[in-house]
């Protein structure tokens, strides 16, 4: 491990009930970079991301940010040290207009956000031109955009947590959120992407992990695991 490593997961176990998911699961983040985790449906992905945020206890091991220990907290001291979470489901309130659902996650922060909401919106046009507009009634692809604005509010991030932001959104639109990742990782967000779509994640990614049964089975960096071709059969069912 070198003096650059952001997230350390090391050698965890998780159970929901009698159900063993993850077993032995290790995996390090260097600060700075594009993380790909990638495997089938019912990998464990998920069960990561929710292990990492303090939301399913780890049984076993351990996880550290910045060397702290992180994985005995509860989810908002984890949220606390920069650790943001976007669930599949992208929770935007719809019902209330984006910048309220803007305000409603600011307001969980520090204070003082206002600088914020413009550097946002200075972000994503798409969601300032829209500021008034009812959050049910944005696209797929905005709808992740204030998925991904709204967990920027609030303390400030420096480690994102994405789950499946590719999840039913039309190729071009796939496009734009790849091209908005890009964008806050050049930034110095440093990502970990859970995707079903491997091949988006692992343009995006630097290095990426493959999740089988809730282990993981291959690393490598992304581009690597891309060009090989059995590796990508095996394991993701890509041809
Ligand atoms: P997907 O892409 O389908 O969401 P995933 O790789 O994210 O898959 P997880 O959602 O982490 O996988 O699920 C891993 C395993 O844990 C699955 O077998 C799932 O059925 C099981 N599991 C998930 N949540 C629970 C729960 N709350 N209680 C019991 N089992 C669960």
């Amino acid at each position: 491990e070198d003096g650059d490593t952001l997230l350390s997961v090391d050698s965890i176990d998780t159970h929901y009930g009698e159900s063993h998911i993850l077993f032995d699961l290790s995996l390090s983040i260097d600060r700075g970079d594009i993380v790909a985790l990638v495997g089938r449906n019912g990998a464990g992905k998920t069960t990561t991301l929710r292990s990492i945020m303090g939301l399913t206890p780890v049984t076993n091991g351990e996880i550290t940010k910045g060397g702290e220990q992180i994985h005995r907290r509860e989810p908002h001291e984890i949220r606390n040290r920069g650790i943001s979470w976007i669930p599949e489901e992208r929770r935007v309130f719809t019902g209330l207009t984006v910048e309220e659902n803007l305000r409603l996650a600011a307001h969980s922060g520090d204070g003082a956000q206002a600088d914020r909401f413009e550097e946002i919106y200075r972000r994503f046009p798409r969601l300032d031109e829209r500021r008034g507009q009812d959050a049910g009634t944005l696209s797929g692809g905005e709808q992740q955009m204030l998925a991904i604005a709204r967990a920027l509010l609030g303390p400030e991030t420096d480690l994102l947590l994405l789950d499946e932001p590719s999840e039913g959104l039309a190729p071009q639109i796939v496009d734009d959120v790849a091209a908005i990742i890009r964008e806050l990782n050049e930034e110095g967000v440093t990502i970990l992407l859970v995707e079903q779509n491997a091949e988006m994640a692992l343009e995006l990614a630097d290095y990426a992990y493959v999740l089988e049964t809730g282990a993981i089975v291959h690393e490598s960096p992304a581009a690597e695991l891309a060009t090989d071709r059995e590796a990508m059969e095996s394991y993701l069912g890509v041809k």
